[in-house]
């Protein structure tokens, strides 16, 4: 090892900033979620459509994909097919 090399002083590699005009927009404006879509009522009782968080408990959903079911509150995720209680 040569020693001059070590004794370099330390410079952090400047980070590239991408300015606000490189960048993409996006399409689509952040929508609130609309919870009133994961709830339908029938004959009196309130129907889940989506499975609750089992981190989270009661009142947060897990987001459905194809293959994952995903926490947007803490994270919590699963991959696999969404497999029913039996
Ligand atoms: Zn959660």
């Amino acid at each position: 090892m040569n020693k001059k090399e070590e004794k370099k002083p330390k410079e952090k590699p400047k980070k590239e900033k991408k300015s606000q005009k490189e960048r993409p927009k996006s399409k689509q404006k952040h929508k609130k979620v609309q919870v009133w879509k994961l709830y339908e009522v029938k004959d009196g009782k309130v129907i889940r459509k989506n499975e609750p968080c089992p981190r989270c408990g009661a009142g947060t959903f897990l987001a459905v994909t194809k293959n994952r079911k995903y926490c947007g509150r803490c994270g919590w995720g699963q991959i696999g097919k969404a497999d029913k209680k039996s």
